[in-house]
């Protein structure tokens, strides 16, 4: 197999997801010569393209835990960076309420748990206090427990934003570049579907194929993926004053449960379902799953009953069958596996990268950190925050449902990592991402990104 260059990389990113994408930030900030290799035709192609978005505290986050210790490090790091970087978040806070007399005896033990998480203002609340915050909340509301510091965030400006950053500083990004094996003998020779590549170190960041990245490295894999689906329905913006904080279950033993959520885009979501199965890249959406979700969504706030719904999406989580982070360093083979991030990779991305740097110092491979950070912005896309639409000399408005203009559009398809397919350009944009999902616009987006994506955008909507 050709080698793609005489290029050596210090550190070969296997996986473009909001972990990998963190990861390349921080090895890139820290000096070494990276390489991300994602298969997909753009980064954000698995688990972080549709996930509830919420940066979480890590209130409910198992005691003593990696996950604890990451997804704080985590918030604590995009707090500290999101502004430079000109992310937002919506400081929306969140309600876990209790609907029975059982469940409402557990909160005050969620709350002793947060804060022994050590996780600051949890406050319990009477179904009657909940209620003077979310008003639309069912009478029948027992009790709550409230999590001022639960935010909600834009899943994917932000992963782009650190994986740009990384770039500036020399990051090299190889899409539709899928890992098929690898061989280390003192250096790793990476075996990619575009050519071999050289690296002095690994990190496995493939997300739901984590396991099959491992052996495909020969390393043997300390874990299996099960793949565990979550769909979703979208609500329409008019729902968004009616949900202006997170509405979280008391959670059991698999999952944070059903959630109802305001987004940074102002729509709410309700889901995500916890449901196992052994697919790893097809997450479907059944018309039942999608009923009880309204419905759910309904009986919680009832004014929701008459809100109609703007898309549903379905995700994967890369469980695996333990419950905690798998994350694996294998000094002698300069190898770190970043594994079974389930449902917290949004919020700990950036603690993840900072842990798997600390990994790396114990190879004993110095690296010198650059005299100067690149100042990296992406274009705001949450309502929370002026759009370009609102800006002088906009011009034309190709998606009236998101309010995108052509002049975002041309700047995300010249930026520094334009988009490698049509879902790309929509998580950058918002574009096609409104109530007509497409209908009226998606003919002069593709004539706007003529020659821009391997496969061109269909176009099924009105001309
Ligand atoms: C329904 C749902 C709701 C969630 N809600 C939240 C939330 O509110 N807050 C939160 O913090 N987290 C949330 N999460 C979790 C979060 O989305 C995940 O933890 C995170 O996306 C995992 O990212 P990753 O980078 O590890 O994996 P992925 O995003 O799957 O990235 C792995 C990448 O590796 C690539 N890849 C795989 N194999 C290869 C190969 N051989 N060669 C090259 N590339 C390869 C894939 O194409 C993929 O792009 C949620 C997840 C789901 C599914």
């Amino acid at each position: 197999m050709a080698t793609l260059s005489d290029e050596r990389f210090d550190v070969a990113i296997i996986g473009g997801g909001v972990v990998g994408c963190a990861v390349a930030r921080r090895f890139a900030l820290a000096g070494a010569k990276i390489v991300l290799l994602e298969r997909g035709t753009d980064i954000l192609s698995g688990a972080s393209k549709a996930n509830s978005a919420i940066l979480h505290t890590g209130f409910d986050a198992p005691p003593d835990s990696l996950e604890l210790e990451l997804v704080k490090a985590g918030r604590e790091e995009y707090l500290a960076i999101h502004r430079d970087h000109g992310l937002h978040l919506v400081q929306t806070g969140a309600l876990v309420c209790a609907w029975t007399e059982l469940e409402a005896e557990k909160l005050d033990g969620i709350a002793q748990q947060g804060r022994s998480n050590g996780v600051a203002g949890l406050n319990l609340l009477t179904g009657a206090e909940a209620r003077t915050l979310v008003p639309g909340l069912a009478q029948s509301l027992c009790a709550a427990v409230e999590v001022v510091g639960e935010h909600v965030i834009d899943p994917w400006s932000a992963p782009l934003s650190y994986i740009t950053q990384a770039m500036a500083l020399g990051a090299k990004v190889m899409r539709s570049c899928e890992l098929l094996s690898g061989r280390f003998d003192g250096d790793w020779e990476l075996e990619t579907s575009q050519g071999l590549v050289r690296a002095g170190a690994v990190v496995n960041a493939a997300g739901l194929f984590g396991d099959v990245v491992d052996d495909r490295l020969g390393l043997t894999p300390e874990f299996s993926i099960k793949p565990r689906k979550g769909q979703f329905v979208v609500l329409d913006k008019a729902a968004r004053s009616l949900v202006p904080k997170i509405i979280l279950p008391v959670p059991n033993e698999i999952t944070k449960g059903v959630v109802i959520c305001p987004t940074a885009f102002g729509n709410v979501l309700v889901g995500p379902t916890a449901e196992e199965q052994e697919d790893r890249t097809r997450a479907t959406v059944e018309t039942e799953t999608l009923e009880m979700l309204k419905e759910h969504g309904s009986r919680l706030i009832p004014a929701l009953r008459h809100v109609p719904v703007t898309a549903i999406y379905a995700g994967l989580r890369p469980a695996t069958e333990k419950k905690h982070y798998r994350v694996v360093s294998r000094p002698e083979k300069r190898a770190i596996t970043l594994g079974g991030v389930r449902s917290t990779g949004l919020s700990a991305a950036l603690g993840l990268g900072q842990h798997a740097l600390k990994l790396y110092s114990e190879f004993g491979v110095p690296l010198a950190a650059p005299n100067e950070v690149p100042h990296v912005q992406v274009p705001n896309l949450t309502e929370t925050e002026e759009r370009d639409w609102q800006r002088p000399g906009h011009g034309e408005i190709v998606c009236h449902c998101e309010m995108v203009t052509r002049r975002e559009i041309e700047a995300a398809l010249t930026s520094p990592l334009p988009p490698g397919d049509f879902g790309g350009l929509r998580r950058r944009t918002r574009a096609g991402m409104g109530r007509c999902q497409g209908f009226y616009c998606n003919a002069r987006l593709a004539e706007l990104t003529k020659g821009h994506f391997v496969e061109p955008l269909a176009v099924s909507g009105r001309t």
